[in-house]
């Protein structure tokens, strides 16, 4: 069973291998998490600050700022291709893609393990925000062992003011 704990290895040995037809990257991009900036810079022999102003843009979930594939937009859409999209339809660091696109993919537990991710990388316990939009996204969603909000914090008193806006940071 996958739970917020479940370790990094255990999280990709249960992903498995996508078959890497390209389809979810023609709409979305990969988020990278800090160490592997530095090792897709290394692999493209780039510094760190030139790889992010070539390939990276700003994005933000649950009130956590993160790097993420630039997407190549067609006019206004909010969203478009990933910059390491091939025009064959195939990633061009299928090799060495992050671990977001390894795990957060259409195998059959790519739900659980988008929600894995969320938790590991993008909830911030310590603020407010965080947990009030995590609040809000388990109104409409399931989670995993874990992300409960009382197991994510477990003081009662603090979570009614964390969500209650009592407490803004
Ligand atoms: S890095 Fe590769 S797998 Fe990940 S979204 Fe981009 S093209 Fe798709
Ligand atoms: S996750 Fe699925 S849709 Fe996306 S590239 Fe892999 S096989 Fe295609």
């Amino acid at each position: 069973m996958i739970s917020k704990d479940t370790k990094r290895e255990k999280a990709l040995e249960i992903a498995k291998e996508c078959e890497a037809c390209g389809h979810c990257c023609k709409h979305a991009s990969g988020i990278l998490i800090e160490d592997e900036k530095k090792a897709l810079a290394r692999h493209f022999r780039l510094s760190e600050e030139e790889f992010e102003s070539k390939y990276l843009e700003d994005t933000e979930r649950f009130n956590t700022k993160i790097k993420r594939f630039r997407q190549i937009r067609s006019k206004q859409r909010p969203h478009g291709q990933c910059i390491m999209l091939a025009p064959t339809g195939k990633c061009t660091i299928h090799k060495v893609k992050p671990l977001y696109c390894r795990i957060t993919n259409c195998n059959d537990a790519g739900e659980q393990l988008t929600v894995w991710f969320a938790l590991n990388y993008f909830i911030n316990i310590n603020d407010a925000e965080s947990i009030r939009q995590w609040a809000q996204y388990l109104k409409s969603h399931s989670t995993i062992p874990g992300g409960e909000l009382d197991s994510l914090v477990p003081h009662k008193q603090k979570l009614d003011m964390m969500l209650s806006h009592d407490m803004l940071h």
